[in-house]
């Protein structure tokens, strides 16, 4: 047990520990929790009350959360002194007890600190950020059919541009760099030696690795292994057409996973095309049924003919027996997606998804762009997960115009106090949550920022009000 400065332990509770990856969580878990910054004041004390009142609805004494009280964000300055946003014993605890659930935090201006959020998900590695979008009817929403949207963004969160790899423009590491890149690098590569970057740029680095995609797109695939009907479904995002060896090696090593990690479990979208045309056409030769699944395989290069054929012939060798005949069906589908047409599809189709698999900045629009058509970011929650550590938050920051007025949605902190608990395994008392919150916002009983968009308009609840909405619908 590490020794801690100025936390005090709860007295009864225990370890939650992690075995590959996977939390084994004791029916008395200590959680560490940060309240928050702003509205983390009205938010963490709703929180709490609809997590503990849940967890006693459903099994008694049997089960108990030890909830156990860190800093950080301007809260842990007033205790720990200036600029100390981020204390050592928060990331002791969060280091030792491994589940943690946090409110919004503000991001430092000055003192050379870096945004709190990146940070703890840069210690602890959290390198899959999870965040479910679904629809809760009555929701006051912008979209004609906001219920045809039930999808869960996994946003990779540890590399890509949010590195923070980059140099200002006109700095001398900059102008280095680009003589670098222009003189020696760009030179010497195939295919770019017209390119030069103009001077005076400023330069971002965007690191994509195949250890980085393949464990986060892993998680995603376990994800959809636990769904059922058509949401065993994992769509790759990416821009992979512009940025062929960082976003399009993304979607490469997400198939190359799903192919030879879950063989038994997965189908590729080509796989299952070419398994469905061959079922229909039994007779017919491998080149005529590389025709059918490739349009305009006539004018193709005999290279790339030779290719398709290849590829038709390995996917009925290796899996036309277990996998054809429609058996597919029953197995998680991965495609792919360019970035820009998921944006419209989420908004067309948004029934085709389920599982939307991404690289950080992707990831980063396309969930708040989820939770607009849904009702917004205060009842969008997230979830921070790595092999040996999660941190469950707010999505949206501290609104501090609203703090201290009881006031705000505490809908995106209850809801990710709900992924903790299905994290937890403890399904039953998510599932009062969820039941809750649904039955409370059909019942209008909403905080102001749905109320005042309902028609017609609804008296607001408080904040704590909503709470014991929620708890009086369990
Ligand atoms: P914000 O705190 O998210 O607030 C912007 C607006 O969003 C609020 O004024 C409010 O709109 C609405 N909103 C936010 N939380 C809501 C909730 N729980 N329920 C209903 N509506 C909510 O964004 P910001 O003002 O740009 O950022 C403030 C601070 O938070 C900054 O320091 C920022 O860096 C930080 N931040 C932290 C996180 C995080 O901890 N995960 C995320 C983002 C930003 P109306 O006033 O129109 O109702």
């Amino acid at each position: 047990m590490p020794k801690f400065e100025k936390l005090n332990l709860p007295r009864e509770g225990q370890l939650i520990t992690f075995e590959e990856g996977k939390p084994n969580v004791p029916n008395n878990p200590i959680v560490p929790f940060i309240r928050g910054d702003g509205t983390g004041v009205d938010i963490w004390p709703a929180t709490q009350l609809v997590l503990d009142r849940a967890i006693k609805k459903s099994y008694g004494d049997e089960r108990k959360i030890n909830w156990f009280q860190i800093f950080a964000g301007d809260e842990a300055c007033e205790i720990y002194g200036t600029y100390n946003y981020l204390p050592q014993d928060t990331i002791e605890a969060i280091r030792h007890f491994g589940v943690a659930i946090k409110g919004p935090l503000t991001t430092p201006i000055g003192g050379g600190i870096r945004s709190l959020n990146v940070a703890l998900r840069q210690i602890f590695d959290l390198y899959s950020c999870v965040r479910p979008c679904r629809y809760y009817t009555g929701t006051p929403s912008p979209h004609k059919n906001p219920q045809n949207l039930d999808i869960i963004v996994y946003r990779e969160n540890t590399e890509d541009i949010y590195m923070g790899i980059e140099w200002k423009a006109g700095d001398d590491n900059c102008v280095d760099l680009i003589n670098h890149l222009n003189n020696i690098v760009i030179p010497k590569s195939e295919g770019l030696k017209n390119r030069s970057i103009p001077n005076g740029s400023g330069i971002g680095i965007k690191p994509v690795s195949k250890t980085g995609s393949q464990r986060h797109i892993r998680k995603a695939i376990e994800h959809a292994k636990r769904l059922s009907g058509n949401k065993k479904h994992v769509t790759l995002v990416h821009k992979g057409n512009i940025m062929k060896y960082t976003e399009g090696a993304f979607r490469d090593w997400g198939y190359e996973l799903a192919i030879n990690e879950f063989r038994n479990d997965c189908i590729t979208e080509r796989e299952s095309w070419i398994l469905d045309n061959i079922q229909k056409n039994p007779d017919i030769s491998i080149e005529n049924n590389a025709k059918l699944i490739e349009p305009g395989y006539e004018k193709l290069t005999n290279d790339k003919k030779t290719f398709i054929c290849e590829e038709v012939k390995e996917v009925i060798s290796s899996i036309a027996q277990s996998h054809g005949d429609g058996k597919w069906r029953k197995l998680v589908l991965v495609d792919d997606r360019i970035a820009d047409s998921i944006f419209q599809q989420i908004q067309t189709r948004p029934q085709e998804y389920s599982i939307l698999a991404t690289l950080n900045l992707n990831g980063d629009y396309l969930s708040d762009a989820a939770a607009a058509i849904v009702g917004g970011l205060g009842m969008a929650p997230g979830a921070n997960i790595g092999d040996n550590a999660a941190i469950f938050e707010a999505t949206h920051g501290t609104a501090p115009k609203h703090a201290g007025l009881n006031k705000i949605n505490p809908g995106s902190v209850i809801l990710s106090g709900v992924m903790m608990l299905e994290y937890f395994g403890w399904d039953e008392a998510a599932n009062l949550i969820t039941n809750g919150i649904s039955k409370a916002i059909e019942q209008k009983q909403v905080t102001y920022d749905l109320a005042r968009l309902m028609e017609p308009e609804v008296k607001p609840l408080s904040c704590s009000s909503f709470a014991d909405a929620i708890i009086a619908n369990f």
